[in-house]
């Protein structure tokens, strides 16, 4: 079985254990996040599927990925005024974003737990989580930026 197979599978297992019905849009959808790893906007996803199903909406695919998130599914990233993306929740990481054409990437780096520690030992807080983003300019958009040079 392909990894995406295996995620998708367990992902069908999770909502099933929450309750929550599988639908042939909902299927196509959590399908589309898993292997596309692009962290689509809801738009982008509606614009992939709309041709599968015609009666779908972006609203349709918005409340669908709400019910993802609340299942722990999907990760929502919203950055300043863009439209949300959607990031499969797969293991924890770090995200790269291309500040000309918005690309998102993962990366793998060691947890910064160091750094929770550290700001809850120093403010007493209950640290929950953290949020990390490193901007740049992705390899595609540099290519083209020499170009024209
Ligand atoms: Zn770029
Ligand atoms: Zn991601």
């Amino acid at each position: 079985m392909a990894m995406s197979d295996t995620q998708l599978k367990s992902a069908l297992d999770t909502l099933k254990t929450t309750g929550v019905r599988i639908t042939p849009q909902r299927h196509a959808i959590l399908e589309y996040l898993i292997e596309t790893m692009s962290h689509p906007t809801a738009d982008d996803i509606y614009k992939a599927l709309e041709h599968k199903f015609p009666n779908m909406s972006v609203a349709t695919v918005y409340n669908n990925l709400r019910v993802f998130r609340e299942s722990g599914l999907v990760r929502e990233l919203t950055y300043g005024d863009n439209a949300s993306r959607f990031d499969f929740v797969t293991t924890k990481h770090y995200h790269i974003i291309c500040e000309l054409c918005g690309k998102i990437v993962d990366f793998h780096y060691p947890g910064l737990d160091e750094v929770e520690h550290l700001a809850a030992h120093v403010t007493g807080f209950k640290v929950n989580s953290h949020r990390l983003e490193v901007y740049g300019t992705c390899p595609d958009c540099e290519e083209k930026a020499t170009k024209l040079q």
